[in-house]
């Protein structure tokens, strides 16, 4: 059976980056940046105040202290947002305030609580070197920098820049259309009370939550009932409306389980089971073109395939350079034990003691059970062959999120 690193290559050779286009730097939260973007010019643009106070020449109040400060002829004032076309001859201040232009002639900023003005003049009680509380042109960014990475998904911190930098609008990638369709007999919706033998669906609500978490756009579609001729008008059109398809249940070999053929009857299904758990029976094909997952439909196994096939795949079609969740090295917190065969991954706590991680598992990690998806971090990888991992050996954690700060 396929490991799951020759099945997620397998899964990403299938997907590409989705279109680029532009956009407002105030409507790109979350995008991608598609190109290299290099600053059109210097950051600051101009010599600034960062204090509020007087400019003056640094010569000129070399010998200032609070006993003996140096008396400035005030020439006039600069406040943020006015040209500052004002010269600083020799014996003068300029009355400033932070982000100002710093006037000509001079070289420095006195801050205003140890100056004191009266009658047209200040009177400045500490000296200051040239260049103090000036904000030199170009100190941020030079004319010509890498600014910001392609692949880099936008946060604040990068739209800022490329605010100040003014490119706006910038090219990014937004998320691809990923459709989502659970399949079953058995499901009614969470507002619904389920009927002898139905049960809520529960997957839908998770894969949107997931999709839409991974950067994509959701198309929802209802709950499929396990029929062979709805399965196809649903596949077909969910193919139609997005650039990927994700669908959990009928993918095992259950009598009623038709996702795989309508899939082959469709399009084609290029890989079918995975040496995982929980999450076996995966299937990548495409159908009318467009590619799909099919994922199991215990609640868990979605979740797992979703994470270890559709997020990378997301972030491919994103055009995110980072595709897989970062990993940590952690203590495991109890002795597990498997059979060998399969690659588990096992829902685990982290906390944090005396600067190394510990992994605490989530409590019973049966494929159904879906409070073991409570409050999870992430998930510990019991590799294929290993049969036994001990209390406090160390283990590779894939980090779905880092716990709160709050103890
Ligand atoms: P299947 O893969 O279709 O054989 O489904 C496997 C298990 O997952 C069964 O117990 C289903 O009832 C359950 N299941 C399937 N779809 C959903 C869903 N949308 N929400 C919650 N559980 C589901
Ligand atoms: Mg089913």
């Amino acid at each position: 059976m396929l490991t799951v690193e020759d099945a997620r290559d397998q899964v990403l050779a299938a997907v590409e980056p989705v279109s680029s286009e532009d956009a407002m730097v105030a409507d790109a939260l979350g995008a991608v940046l598609a190109r290299d973007i290099v600053a059109p010019h210097p950051l600051p643009r101009f010599d600034n105040s960062a204090m509020d106070g007087y400019a003056v020449r640094a010569g000129d109040v070399s010998r200032a202290s609070e006993e003996g400060p140096v008396r400035l002829r005030v020439a006039g004032e600069v406040k943020a947002g006015s040209p500052g076309q004002i010269d600083v001859a020799p014996g003068e201040a300029v009355r400033i305030m932070t982000g100002a232009p710093l006037p000509s002639g001079a070289d420095a900023v006195v801050p205003v609580e140890v100056t004191s003005e009266r009658d047209g003049s200040v009177a400045i009680a500490q000296a200051v070197d040239a260049g103090r509380h000036v904000r030199p042109a170009g100190q941020d960014v030079r004319d010509g920098d890498l600014l910001v990475r392609a692949g880099t998904e936008l946060r604040a911190g990068e739209l800022a820049l490329l605010a100040s930098a003014g490119l706006s609008p910038v090219s990014v990638r937004k998320g691809p259309r990923v459709a989502v369709l659970v399949s079953g007999d058995e499901l009614v919706a969470p507002e619904a009370s389920p009927g002898p033998g139905q049960i809520r669906d529960s997957n839908s609500v998770a894969l949107r939550a997931l999709v839409a978490e991974a950067g994509a756009e959701v198309v929802a579609f209802p709950p499929v009932p396990d029929d062979r001729q709805e399965v196809k008008d649903a596949l077909a059109r969910a193919a139609r409306l997005s650039d990927l398809v994700v669908t959990s249940g009928g993918v095992s070999v259950g009598g009623y389980d038709f996702i795989k053929e309508v899939v082959e009857e469709l399009g084609r299904i290029d890989l079918w089971r995975v040496a995982m758990q929980p999450g076996k029976p995966v299937v990548l094909g495409s159908v009318d073109g467009a590619p799909f997952l099919g994922l199991p439909g215990n609640p868990v196994s979605v979740h797992i395939g979703f994470e270890q096939f559709v997020r990378p795949a997301i972030r491919k079609m994103r055009g995110c350079r980072a595709l897989l969740r970062p990993r940590i090295t952690a203590e495991l917190s109890e002795t597990l034990e498997k059979p060998p065969g399969r690659l588990h991954f096992v829902r685990v706590r982290l906390t944090e003691s005396e600067g190394s991680w510990l992994a605490t598992p989530t409590g019973p990690q049966g494929s159904h059970i879906q409070s073991s998806l409570v409050e999870c971090d992430g998930v510990a990888r019991f590799e294929r062959e290993l049969t036994v991992l001990e209390k406090g050996s160390p283990v590779q954690v894939e980090v779905w999120r880092l716990p709160d700060g709050a103890r």
